[in-house]
C-alpha cells in the first residue's frame, strides 16, 4: 500500500491509500479521486514531507476512494487501516481535546496530531472559532483496543 498526501483545489490536505503509484494516476485519469471533505476532483499531490504537518485537529486526515478492483483490500479494511493509521500518529488527548485543539490552533503548543473526545456543541464551537475538527465514528472492531 502506499499513502499519498493529496492536496483538493479548495486546499483540504489529505491522505489518499493507493496500491501503488501507478494505480494512484490511474484512478486520478478517471477521475476516481476524490477531496472527502468537498468532493472536488481537481486533485494534486504534495510532497511527501508535509505529512508532519498534517494534524487531525486540523481536519487533514482523511480516506480517498480505494481502488475498485477485487481483488484489493475491502473498502471497510482500507477503514480500519486508515483508521488505525490516524490513530498511530495523533495523540489521545481525551477530554482535553478542545483545549488542546485550540492551544495547537492559537501556537501555543507545537503543531502536532491529536484525537480526542468533544461534544457536538464542543465541536461547532471549534469551528467558530476557524479550527477545523474531523468527526470520525471508530468501528466497533477498535473500540475495544482504543482507550
Ligand atoms: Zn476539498
Amino acid at each position: 500500500m502506499k499513502v499519498l498526501d493529496l492536496l483538493c483545489d479548495a486546499g483540504h490536505a489529505f491522505e489518499g491509500w493507493f496500491g501503488s503509484e501507478d494505480d494512484y494516476s490511474a484512478q486520478c485519469e478517471r477521475g476516481l479521486v476524490e477531496c472527502p471533505l468537498c468532493a472536488s476532483r481537481l486533485v494534486s499531490r504534495l510532497p511527501s514531507a508535509p505529512r508532519l504537518n498534517l494534524s487531525a485537529a486540523r481536519g487533514s486526515v482523511a480516506v480517498a476512494a480505494p481502488s475498485a478492483t477485487p481483488e484489493q483490500h475491502s473498502v471497510e479494511a482500507l477503514w480500519l487501516r486508515a483508521v488505525r493509521h490516524v490513530m498511530a500518529q495523533t495523540e489521545d488527548v481525551g477530554e482535553r481535546f478542545p483545549d488542546e485543539a485550540r492551544r495547537i490552533h492559537y501556537g501555543e503548543v507545537p503543531t502536532r496530531g491529536i484525537r480526542g473526545r468533544a461534544s457536538g456543541e464542543q465541536a461547532q464551537a471549534l469551528r467558530d472559532e476557524g479550527i477545523e475538527v474531523q468527526s470520525v465514528v471508530l468501528p466497533e472492531a477498535l473500540k475495544g483496543t482504543v482507550q
